[in-house]
């Protein structure tokens, strides 16, 4: 808000030495802000109101529509005279809220009424004495579906990852399942080792906070155990706001390109469609984090825990399967599930998509994970995961258009000493993952759960509808994937 401020005064500073007129300085300037920072809100009503759309037909020439809008518009403003221009002083104050509330609305959500770190267990446990204490890293590759559910619903073969994830000696769980399908549902839960309705105090499944999940990731119960422990807290973060880790002793994030928060400001813009803005983000933060992943615990004398988000297999699709920048990006690069079809994005586009960014990231965490192995010796443990699998046949607000095989089939893949691996079922969930290891690795008693998915929209994120008996169906995959319906 405060570069806000001075950029507008700056601007008005500038025109006012131009024009020798503060009043039409100030009009220009309330003219120029709101073209640039209501751009997209606009943009973005108008693309998910396909009625309007075909009304207007403008969704090819949104530059010269808008233009032409604020041109008219400026026009009667500098018409009408001092009588408008007095309220200039308004129209500044709703620039800053045109900025506000957008950043408001998609950045932070609502603000939490609970400021608790949650229930999970893990806060409660007396302190361990370990005789190993190995490095312990949480990798969590957003999206990243299981084996055969992949080559079944977006018909790509990773069967090569697999087989070199088990020479290396992990165990891929081969009928894992996320315990949510959305992303800091999933990893608030996995990390904390608690479904939610247990670990949100005072849970209201009416309640649309998200904020409270991006707290207990932050501050999760499994890095205040290990913390406990005399384990140093490293993180590498993915840019994106809903998984982020402020609060760990290390915390090695994006070395170039902007940061997700200056892509979304961005995005209000009619800049977002240069190529500097939409190449340099995701594609930054997803080959620093892999850099990052092989030396970050080399900075500390202590054993390590690193969490380690990295916003890829999940759309956009930014890396085709050689590592190239790819044709296929969508205006909102967050978009997933039938949300992508509203963004640009086609079933082929998916696969395809899909298909090359899941080789990319496959081959480069490969070499990362055989750096980190060979450097501690074998000694470490490492737990690789999706947070949920690919969405082309989920709709982001309906469970009955969506299959949920597909969605709730991670990828989950435990590295470590046999007893570890040995203590997970073919079919175990993620809110099961932590629990289990460190009760396997530092004779802990966390209690662990019934394997069990739960589906829910993204407009009631915590009216949960179990879905796991449909998980093991032979039905065929449906015929065409959830079309996006404008609400
Ligand atoms: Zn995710």
């Amino acid at each position: 808000m405060a570069v806000a401020g001075v950029l507008l005064l700056a601007v008005w500073s500038l025109l006012w030495a131009i024009l020798r007129n503060p009043h039409r300085a100030a009009i220009l300037t309330t003219m120029v802000f709101l073209s640039i920072f209501m751009y997209g809100i606009v943009l973005d009503a108008l693309r998910r109101n396909n009625v309007i759309l075909a009304i207007v037909g403008i969704e090819n020439y949104p530059y010269i529509f808008w233009t032409l809008a604020l041109a008219v518009t400026g026009m009667l403003f500098w018409k009408a005279g001092p009588a408008v221009t007095k309220k200039m002083t308004v129209f500044g104050g709703l620039v800053l809220v045109a900025a506000a509330v957008p950043i408001a609305l998609r950045h932070d959500g609502p603000k939490s009424s609970n400021t608790g770190r949650g229930n999970s267990p893990f806060f409660q446990a007396p302190k361990v004495e370990a005789k190993n204490k190995p490095d312990v890293y949480f990798i969590v590759l957003d999206g990243h579906g299981r084996e055969d559910s992949l080559k079944k619903y977006i018909q790509t073969d990773t069967s090569s990852f697999t087989a070199d994830l088990q020479a290396m000696g992990f165990r891929v769980l081969p009928k894992s399942n996320s315990t949510y399908c959305q992303t800091e549902l999933s990893i608030s839960a996995a990390l904390n080792g608690l479904p939610l309705d247990q670990l949100i105090p005072a849970f209201n499944p009416q309640s649309t906070d998200r904020f409270i999940l991006r707290q207990m990731i932050d501050q999760s119960g499994s890095a205040a155990f290990l913390n406990r422990m005399g384990y140093s807290v490293a993180a590498i973060d993915s840019g994106y706001y809903g998984v982020s880790f402020k609060h760990a002793d290390v915390r090695n994030t994006r070395i170039t390109g902007l940061s997700n928060f200056e892509t979304l400001l961005a995005g209000l813009t009619p800049f977002h469609n240069l190529s500097l803005v939409r190449n340099s983000e995701r594609r930054a933060y997803i080959q620093n984090a892999l850099r990052n992943l092989t030396d970050i615990t080399s900075r500390s004398g202590h054993p390590s825990f690193v969490m380690c988000h990295i916003l890829c297999p999940h759309p956009d699709f930014v890396f085709s399967a050689s590592g190239e920048d790819t044709k296929l990006r969508v205006a909102d690069e967050l978009a997933d599930g039938n949300t992508y079809f509203a963004v640009g994005g086609t079933p082929e586009s998916y696969r395809a998509g899909y298909s090359g960014q899941v080789k990319y990231i496959d081959d480069q965490i490969r070499n990362a994970l055989r750096a980190i192995i060979n450097a501690s010796h074998g000694n470490v443990v490492i737990f690789l995961v999706g947070d949920h699998g690919s969405k082309l046949y989920m709709d982001n607000d309906d469970i009955h258009n969506t299959d949920p095989r597909e969605c709730f089939a991670n990828l989950c893949a435990i590295y470590g000493p046999d007893e570890l691996k040995n203590a997970y079922k073919d079919d175990s969930t993620l809110v099961n993952l932590l629990p289990i290891g460190f009760n396997t690795l530092f004779g802990t008693s966390f209690p662990t759960y019934p394997d069990r998915s739960y589906y829910s929209t993204w407009e009631l994120p915590y009216v949960f509808t179990d879905v796991t008996n449909k998980l093991n169906s032979t039905a065929p995959v449906p015929s065409v994937p959830p079309a996006y319906k404008p609400k």
